[in-house]
């Protein structure tokens, strides 16, 4: 059977009506129309010679079994945010589906192909996204944390996955689903700028960026905004507002498309006729080089000490979380630059600013790669969320080349 990634489209705008409303797709994970969209999964590949497994953690898995039992695992995500876009994370699995169509009619592969839907990635409903990925990936430390979790309406984490017959004591075991695996692809929309900006469909995922997350809280001190003249002021404010516009010259100057931002800031007392005691400000960096973004966070503290000088105020810093910088693999990443320059004749090698489920699995050390197909606008999590069909396509047949040349690697030994 010939590839058809106008096929995929269609299914694509198949899935948003069954789990989409005006205000965009609702498959949030661990809801009903989560199952139905899983189930629609199911019905799409209900057709070929493909096994349905679901794993410990909720992961569903479709396995088109090879010669040998080493798997080159293809993987997505179909639940979204709140009022979504339909392709963020169905899109890898609409075109997964394309290529196991594919590979499943032209009789039994030399390698085991899989394509997995990984649960919960968004962390809508609990806010703690990569759920799936995690236990599988044998990252998931933090269960004790997981079982305190409760949604908006009081729901408890452990009983909404047993709802859905999960249990949360058991997820690690979807570890062994990774035993068996020798790279793993993802495709995924880009849900930022640079590939519209460079006039490109397809662009190659170098790795995800490291992040360092901080709280920085300004001491200053709380005195009448009528009475205190102002060279007698200790304003906390003064020094996180210097910060924030300090940060974008320190992005710059590290270039490579560091990112910093200051999300926001709380100041205390907060009234109008104070000056501020305490702000507590948001800082974060990523970056794609673990040197460069430890050195843009001493870049910020030694700023930080400069501005509390000149402001006669204090500041601590405390660390809210952070992860290193994680690089997909050379060989895999040489593949799929191949892939889009056959198809789309050009290609861009650009870092993720999003973490996704294949910084999951690459950390559990199995060779990984991802492609970006350009997102309009580069808007993503909202209905406005969008791609040119005919660039949806290419990501198709470009998934389908990666997966072939990935195919032949692992058979000829490569791979883990
Ligand atoms: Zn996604």
């Amino acid at each position: 059977m010939p590839l058809d990634p106008k096929r995929t489209v269609t299914d694509l705008k198949e899935l948003r009506e069954l789990t989409g409303d005006e205000n965009g797709a609702q498959r949030v994970a661990w809801t009903e129309t989560w199952e139905q969209a899983r189930d629609w999964l199911r019905r799409k590949l209900s057709e070929t010679t493909t096994i349905e497994t679901v794993d410990a953690a909720g992961n569903q898995w479709f396995t088109v079994p090879g010669q040998t039992k080493r798997a080159v695992l293809i993987g997505g995500h179909i639940d979204s945010v709140p009022n979504g876009g339909w392709l963020d994370g169905a899109l890898n699995l609409a075109a997964g589906v394309e290529v196991l169509r594919r590979v499943a009619a032209d009789g039994k592969p030399p390698v085991t192909l899989r394509l997995v839907n990984w649960a919960d990635e968004e962390g809508a409903r609990f806010g703690r996204s990569l759920f799936g990925s995690s236990a599988a990936a044998g990252s998931m430390s933090d269960q004790d944390e997981l079982r305190q979790l409760t949604d908006r309406e009081g729901v408890p984490l452990p009983d909404a996955l047993a709802a859905h017959g999960v249990d949360l004591d058991k997820a690690l075991d979807a570890q062994k689903e990774l035993e068996s695996a020798a790279a793993y692809l993802e495709l995924h929309i880009e849900q930022g700028p640079v590939l519209e900006s460079l006039g490109l469909s397809l662009g190659v995922v170098q790795g995800t960026f490291g992040v360092e997350r901080h709280r920085i809280t300004w001491h200053g001190q709380a005195a009448h905004a009528g009475s205190t003249p102002m060279d007698k002021r200790r304003d906390a404010l003064a020094g996180a507002a210097k910060l924030a516009l300090e940060i974008r010259g320190i992005a710059r100057r590290t270039g490579g498309g560091a990112v910093c931002t200051s999300g926001g800031v709380v100041c205390h007392p907060g009234i109008v006729t104070s000056v501020v005691e305490t702000a507590e400000q948001l800082l974060d960096q990523r970056d794609l080089s673990p040197h460069r973004l430890a050195a843009m966070l001493a870049e910020a503290k030694a700023s930080c000490e400069r501005f509390a000088g000149e402001e006669n105020i204090e500041v601590n810093w405390e660390r809210i979380w952070s992860i290193e910088p994680i690089l997909f693999d050379d060989t895999l990443l040489g593949f799929c630059e191949e892939a889009t320059l056959e198809v789309a004749r050009a290609s861009h090698r650009l870092p993720s600013g999003p973490l996704h489920d294949a910084a999951e699995v690459a950390r559990a050390g199995v060779p990984t790669v991802m492609m970006f197909v350009q997102s309009l606008r580069g808007l993503s999590h909202t209905k406005l969320e969008d791609t040119r069909e005919e660039h949806l396509e290419q990501s198709v047949t470009a998934l389908d080349l990666l997966t072939r040349k990935t195919i032949d690697w692992v058979a000829d030994g490569g791979g883990r």
